[in-house]
């Protein structure tokens, strides 16, 4: 489903105090924020609030803190971090609704910024609560949602606020993740191609068959492959097998002969004795897999077979590492095949990559400028693609029919 929805850059936020919720999830060790990805993707969203003299509120949640406040689990590191990258003061409110935060959110100037604490201190948060849901609203007069990440989720501060709360729109990272993925769903420039990867059928089942139903190609690598093998009766050894999937990867080649749609898996994988690195690896024919050869990754022949198979394509979205990348010695096949998909690109392909683990690798890579989009919300961009509704982009204001 494509989402036409009202955009930041539609209102006029000057004076208002603008609620934002943006995804500040990020890593923190020992205090320390390790990736600040996700706080620089938000900073367009806060910069232009910030120029057009809104008073900027901010709310986020940030792991998964167990029954109220912790220390581990404060959003504080974020305020620091976030000043330093505006250049500019970030308030911080010890709570996210009550007299901390309003006694905070009140003298707020035009284009002063202020964070309130991790919103999952309150149970009430992921129960979607209605009366907590309005005491966060209280705090805005103006809704803007630029957390891509959690819009599939119908949590308080991405459904019940913008339920209560208007004009509610999208930020500039949600308007990039919907314009992307969306255009990859309804109007791809094609051929398009897909490639999967990664470590399970079983949790990317949907996903698979949406994409067989629009893509012109799917390329499948990471341990699902094996599945595959399984159903084509090929020999797997002791790779990673989901035997209650066989049924299904033999129900998604038949589809897609049916589409003749075409589903390119590997030639060649790198076997090893063992997935953590241990034992080294050597490439073979599939064919050969050997009773106790585990694969780690797709071999080098299939690199080049899936590089011939993605030059050309105009539209290309990649999810899911091709091998067990963590492990430097398995990593050659993911980082060729995003180095095929970033040359696709230089060809004038839109790429987009979706997923935790790929996104990551992509960015070990050193490639990730070089695709047209990184999405930040791994688990909200593959329902996306399934044709799943996001409760928390739904809500939103619809753009004036054009
Ligand atoms: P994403 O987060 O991008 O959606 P997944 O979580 O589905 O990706 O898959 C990533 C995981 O898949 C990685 O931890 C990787 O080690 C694992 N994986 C990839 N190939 C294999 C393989 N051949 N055997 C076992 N695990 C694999
Ligand atoms: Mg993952």
């Amino acid at each position: 489903m494509e989402y036409r929805k009202q955009t930041v850059r539609a209102v006029k936020p000057g004076g208002l105090r603008a609620l934002v919720r943006a995804d500040f999830n990020v890593p923190v060790a020992d205090g320390a924020i390790t990736d600040d990805t996700r706080i620089v993707a938000t900073l367009p969203t806060i910069r232009l609030l910030i120029e057009r003299g809104a008073r900027v509120i901010l709310m986020s949640h940030l792991g998964r803190p167990k029954g109220g406040p912790d220390k581990k689990h404060t959003l504080r590191p974020v305020a620091e971090r976030l000043a330093s990258l505006l250049g500019r003061p970030v308030a911080f409110a010890p709570d996210c609704v009550g007299p901390e935060a309003e006694s905070r959110a009140r003298p707020l100037g035009e284009g002063d910024v202020l964070l309130l604490e991790n919103l999952r201190f309150h149970a009430e948060e992921e129960a979607n609560d209605p009366a907590f849901a309005r005491k966060l609203a209280s705090l805005g007069e103006l809704y803007v949602n630029d957390a891509f990440g959690t819009a599939h989720r119908a949590h308080a501060s991405t459904e019940g606020v913008p339920r209560v709360l208007r004009p509610a729109v999208a930020g500039l990272l949600m308007e990039r993740e919907l314009e992307y993925l969306g255009r990859a769903l309804d109007r791809p420039a094609r051929p398009f191609v897909a490639v999967l990867g990664g470590a399970k059928i079983s949790g990317k089942i949907d996903v698979l068959n949406a994409l067989l139903e629009r893509v012109d190609r799917l390329l499948i690598g990471g341990a699902m492959m094996f599945t595959f093998r399984r159903a084509q009766g090929r020999p797997t050894g002791r790779s990673l097998v989901e035997e209650d999937r066989v049924e299904m990867a033999r129900a998604v080649l038949a589809r897609a002969a049916e589409r003749s749609s075409e589903i390119v898996l590997p030639v060649d994988c790198v076997a090893s004795g063992a997935t953590d690195g241990s034992a080294p690896g050597r490439v073979v024919a599939l064919d050969s897999l050997g009773k106790d050869d585990i694969g780690v990754d797709v071999g080098p022949g299939t690199v080049m077979l899936f590089a011939e198979k993605l030059s050309g394509a105009r539209t290309i979205f990649w999810n899911g590492p091709m091998g067990i990348f963590e492990v430097p010695a398995f990593a050659a096949g993911t980082l060729g095949v995003a180095r095929a998909i970033a040359d696709a690109g230089g060809g004038g392909a839109v790429t987009v990559v979706g997923g935790g683990d790929s996104v990551a690798a992509v960015q070990e890579t050193g490639l990730a400028d070089r695709f047209t989009h990184i999405s930040t919300g791994g688990g909200a961009a593959l329902e996306f693609l399934e044709g799943k509704v996001l409760p928390g982009v739904a809500i939103l204001d619809d753009a004036p029919a054009a």
